[in-house]
């Protein structure tokens, strides 16, 4: 009997390798930052030769320090940074540029000009986007428009274009396998999510050659094997995009569930089932995984500054020390004494869209003390995830009466608390947190017999704490009405 599943997890800041046993608990992990590259123009970039060696160097220490071998392996599942863009060689394996990292806005203005010219419609119905520079497609095109002979070797059949999934699976098969999965391709902006296919027109219209492309396998798939981790071979058999794991790894297998990531952003994401959903309310409709012949959709929808606001406090306005501190704060006061934060530091995304919108503190009086204000930045995170849920309910007609949490913020006992309070459902945070790496590991654990079936993994779920609602709904409400009337003073 193999022991365990080895989950590669390849963000965007670390790359880490952790061992999953059957009860979906981490046996051990290594974890290895590498450089983020930021040029004067705003450019982000990552080095995809840092991305591959930090990540080798995590999994081959984490065999060693369990004196494990291949053997000991069922299979290896892959979960990495979205949309995060590169093109390498076929022959060589050398990458023609850096990494074009999701963050990176350099193709800002070709997504205006797409917007200008009509293609929402048609992109949207297609691949359940928005057109923005997040998502690979126009980061591909920048490069095979940029960089010096590319487009004419990508023509000539020479490149091969990967999300960072993608890339990894290529170089741990040595070059054997050029693949990713329904969850990755749904991020390129080029997928079909109806007819699961490339979709030609955008190709053409984007200029970009189909031979570049990975073939798009099952989530839970044959990815092939690698033998550059411990003695022999280990499969490779679980492939999804960081939030679709982290779906799967909170066993949202069914229509209606729903996950949200407290992070430096807040990443919502409801499993809507077979079919997709298309929003009214401008959230992302894209494949969250292809299991056992059969795909599940989900909506998507983003908060931009969530933990991010307590970090302001802290390095910014220097009022706490630490993040956690926030949560002894909050609760040293009744409330916010009226006091509302709108951390619009970058616009306000779904279901506001207000590039233009600038953060708001309102409410002050002369009794408003740090207390208030921490209070306030930690309910805000709340907020923004509410009015998503709201959207997402508004859009699917689903209502939620359970989400299941996790991220560094989801530590927060005030924040869930309140969460709770003001959503009206019941907030359910796990034992183990890694949810996304977890979720990778499920994927490939199905596939290798590791474990049985879903159930199988549903057993394994083990609640921390399950946060219920506790305020009425009148007050609900007055709080709601507060913090839409902060919203509206967001556009200056
Ligand atoms: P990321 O993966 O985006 O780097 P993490 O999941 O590691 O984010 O979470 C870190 C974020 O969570 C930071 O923005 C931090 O301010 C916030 N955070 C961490 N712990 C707490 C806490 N106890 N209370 C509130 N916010 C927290």
């Amino acid at each position: 009997m193999k022991k365990y599943i080895l989950a590669l997890d390849q963000g965007t800041t670390s790359s880490r390798a952790i061992l999953f046993n059957k009860s979906g608990e981490i046996v051990a992990q290594k974890q290895h930052e590498f450089p983020q590259i930021f040029k004067e123009n705003g450019y982000v970039e990552h080095n995809p030769e840092d991305i591959w060696s930090s990540l080798l160097t995590a999994a081959r220490e984490v065999l060693l320090c369990k004196k494990l071998n291949a053997g000991d392996i069922s299979s290896i599942g892959i979960t990495n940074q979205r949309e995060t863009t590169i093109i390498w060689d076929k022959k060589t394996g050398e990458p023609v540029y850096n990494a074009i990292v999701w963050q990176c806005r350099r193709t800002a203005d070709y997504c205006k000009e797409l917007v200008q010219s009509g293609y929402s419609d048609m992109i949207r119905e297609k691949t359940g986007l928005i057109i923005d520079p997040y998502f690979s497609a126009t980061k591909i095109k920048w490069i095979l428009d940029n960089v010096q002979g590319v487009r004419e070797r990508a023509q000539n059949g020479r490149l091969l274009f990967g999300t960072v999934d993608s890339y990894i699976i290529w170089k741990l098969t040595e070059g054997r396998v050029h693949a990713t999965d329904y969850s990755n391709a749904s991020r390129t902006m080029l997928f079909n999510i109806n007819t699961l296919e490339w979709d030609n027109d955008i190709l053409k219209l984007l200029g970009i050659p189909k031979n570049m492309l990975p073939e798009v396998y099952e989530s839970s798939g044959d990815y092939g094997y690698t033998t550059l981790i411990g003695k022999g071979k280990i499969k490779i058999c679980g492939v999804a995009g960081d939030q679709q794991a982290s779906l799967f790894g909170q066993a949202c297998f069914n229509k209606g569930d729903f996950k949200c990531t407290y992070g430096t952003g807040a990443f919502l994401l409801m499993n809507t089932g077979s079919e997709p959903v298309s929003s009214q309310n401008g959230l992302l409709t894209t494949i969250a995984w292809g299991v056992n012949g059969s795909i599940t959709y989900a909506s998507e929808g983003s908060v931009f500054v969530a933990g991010a606001a307590i970090q302001w406090l802290r390095d910014g306005l220097k009022i706490i020390d630490s993040a956690a501190q926030s949560e002894p704060m909050a609760i040293s006061v009744p409330d916010t004494n009226g006091v509302y934060f709108v951390p619009a530091f970058v616009g306000l995304g779904a279901p506001y869209w207000n590039p233009d919108a600038r953060g708001v503190l309102c409410g002050l009086s002369r009794g408003t003390t740090k207390e208030h204000i921490v209070r306030s930045a930690l309910e805000s995170i709340a907020y923004q995830v509410n009015a998503v849920i709201k959207s997402m309910e508004d859009d699917s007609g689903i209502r939620i009466n359970t989400l299941k949490v996790d991220g560094g913020a989801s530590e927060n006992n005030f924040l869930m608390q309140f969460q709770s309070d003001i959503t009206g459902c019941n907030v359910l945070r796990p034992i183990c947190v890694e949810t996304t790496a977890l979720g990778c590991a499920y994927l490939a654990g199905l596939k290798s017999g590791y474990w049985k079936n879903m159930n199988d993994i549903k057993d394994n779920q083990k609640i921390d704490y399950n946060f219920t609602p506790d305020i009425s709904e009148s007050k609900r409400d007055f709080l709601i009405s507060g913090w839409k009337k902060a919203v509206e003073r967001t556009t200056i």
